[in-house]
């Protein structure tokens, strides 16, 4: 037996008790006369003792030549500490050693193994093993498998089956690029890693299987946005005989009981808002409506009075600041310059400060009067104490620009609070996204997204108009799922794949399969996933994924541990009748 108990386990019970433990030493204070060992594992840390008086002088000197996280096993007696430390569980006592085996030596870390470390990003992944003997890391794998368990039991003990589908497929189109693997036996061939397992998430429904779930790896070569991995984890979810709504209720039960699990949050009823809406009024339709600030639209107020700047544009559109009247001009000037950053690309900002005298000071006082102004908050909501914001340009384009500042603004009057959860339901997304140049049309969830039915018969005469069957769950501005009910006839989902650009042949081809599996009986089906990664960190109060990712990728997509990826030698790529050829300089 290597261990009588874990590091983390022993309290003021335990006085008395001969014990043995094993881990890695954390750390040794040496007084010359009495030395203490922390002794760390998993679970905690226990503290050693070792004195002149009590301890064999060969057992101190062993001690002495130790590194950190050298790897031993100790047996000896639980003492109560004279000097207690109420912060720790085991902080009641320590352990008189008796015997100390060395399990394995350890060369000096490359950075301090502790919560807060000295070593960097790139160092700490070079030697990941090394980063998640660390407390803040440990405990985030620690969570994110709470969190899979909780997700798991809810979804079994509504009658889903965990099926898994296959990694070597051939492409499922989610909008990215496929990473590929070349087929040694097929010589010239190639399979592609699954974006996600949608396809055949719906033959598991023509298969009968009625609810399915999977907590499953997903691919896509993307160019990699700050936070994105190329590999991650959805809980992917397709459900028979559903409406729309009986997918949203089923999975606003599920994000409602990891909230409460999690936080003890009371469930509540999720608010729904259309895409159209959302767009409207919060600039991106995965808004954080964790606070207000919601977009007001002031042409019919704001325009032919006289202010060029206004007139010649398609949209004026304004925020209230909160509290915000009372800022500097040089404050103000900071914002102005921020949203004129090419990152951005505004042209400015109006500002009008609703005083809370009553009065109105703006950078427009040229052209509008205090009674104008006045309607301008009436119209915004604005308080007094708040500043209006206004910016003018082309519809999209300057919803985008004004949604980076509600949110770069809330981010810095922190109203973003990590432990205030607002999820919503956005819903009625369009089918398509049009090409503005070549006016092609995409899926703008995936291309087996059903339509309204009401809008079936637009499908071929105002494509852009019709609506799809389709919702996204969102948490504290980040979209953390989304799903459809999907198409189950042959006839439309032909139909779909020619509006989309396929031809006839590319259509069979590609989708063939799925198109044949609607003709034996498909039953009507949708589904839902939910990226894992992102939720856990969200329901840990955090942003970044790769907190919660035992191996994650860097930006360029590398694994910086193991070094890949990696060229493959001349025989290998024989083997799989690759070529490589150099890229020109
Ligand atoms: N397969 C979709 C995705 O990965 C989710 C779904 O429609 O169920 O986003």
């Amino acid at each position: 037996m290597y261990r009588s108990h874990h590091c983390g386990a022993l309290t003021a019970i335990h006085v008395g008790t001969e014990v043995q433990l094993a881990g890695w030493v954390s750390k040794i204070r040496d007084k010359g006369f009495v030395l203490w060992v922390d002794l760390r594992d998993r679970y905690g840390v226990t503290q050693l003792v070792l004195d002149e008086k009590r301890t064999p002088a060969e057992l101190l000197k062993v001690v002495r030549s130790f590194g950190r996280e050298t790897v031993i096993q100790i047996s000896g007696t639980v003492l109560e500490r004279e000097a207690k430390n109420p912060n720790m569980p085991t902080g009641e006592i320590e352990v008189l050693v008796k015997d100390i085996t060395v399990l394995n030596t350890a060369q000096t870390p490359p950075f301090t193994i502790e919560d807060e470390t000295d070593g960097g990003e790139d160092l700490r992944m070079k030697y990941r093993y090394l980063d998640i003997r660390r407390k803040p890391v440990q405990k985030g794998l620690l969570f994110r498998s709470k969190v899979a368990l909780l997700v798991r039991n809810f979804l079994a003990q509504h009658e889903f089956v965990e099926v898994e589908t296959p990694y070597l497929i051939k492409s499922t189109p989610e909008g990215a690029r496929d990473f590929v693997v070349p087929s040694r036996m097929n010589e010239g061939q190639f399979y592609a890693l699954p974006q996600s397992p949608q396809t055949f998430k719906q033959l598991l429904m023509v298969g009968g299987m009625d609810k399915y779930f999977q907590l499953v790896k997903c691919f896509r070569d993307e160019d990699l946005r700050a936070d994105r991995q190329p590999e991650f984890t959805q809980i992917d979810c397709e459900l028979s005989f559903v409406h729309q709504e009986d997918i949203m209720t089923c999975f606003e039960g599920l994000l409602s009981h990891l909230l409460h699990e999690v936080h003890g949050i009371a469930p509540k009823p999720f608010p729904v808002i259309s895409y159209e809406d959302a767009i409207k009024t919060y600039g991106n339709d995965k808004p954080d409506i964790r606070f207000g600030m919601t977009f007001c639209e002031l042409n019919d107020i704001t325009q032919n009075k006289g202010f060029g700047v206004f007139d010649s544009q398609e949209l004026v559109v304004s925020i209230a600041v909160p509290g915000a009247a009372t800022w500097s001009r040089k404050q103000i000037d900071a914002w102005i310059d921020w949203v004129k950053r090419p990152q951005i690309g505004a042209n400015g900002l109006v500002w009008v400060k609703c005083n809370e005298d009553g009065t109105y000071k703006s950078s427009v006082d040229k052209f509008f009067d205090s009674d104008a102004l006045a309607t301008w908050a009436t119209a915004c909501e604005a308080k007094a104490g708040d500043l209006i914001l206004v910016m003018a340009g082309e519809t999209n384009k300057t919803r985008t620009q004004l949604s980076a500042l509600r949110m770069a603004l809330a981010e810095a009057l922190e109203l973003r609070k990590p432990n205030e959860f607002a999820p919503l339901w956005v819903v009625d997304f369009p089918l398509f996204e049009q090409d503005d140049e070549s006016g092609a049309l995409h899926a703008m969830h995936h291309p087996f997204t059903a339509p309204k039915p009401e809008h079936l018969d637009k499908l071929e005469t105002e494509p852009t108009s019709v609506v799809a069957q389709a919702y996204d769950l969102v948490l504290n501005g980040n979209e953390i799922g989304g799903g459809s009910i999907r198409i189950h006839d042959r006839p439309t989902q032909e139909k779909m794949l020619s509006l989309l650009g396929f031809s006839n042949e590319e259509a069979k081809t590609q989708f063939g399969f799925l198109m044949d599996a609607f003709t034996y009986g498909a039953p009507p089906h949708g589904g839902i996933a939910l990226g894992f990664d992102r939720l856990v960190a969200i329901l840990d109060g955090k942003e970044t994924i790769r907190d919660y990712i035992a191996f994650p990728k860097n930006n360029s997509g590398r694994d910086v541990m193991i070094d890949a990826p990696a060229p493959l030698d001349a025989a290998q790529l024989e083997e799989l009748a690759l070529k490589v050829t150099p890229k020109a300089e």
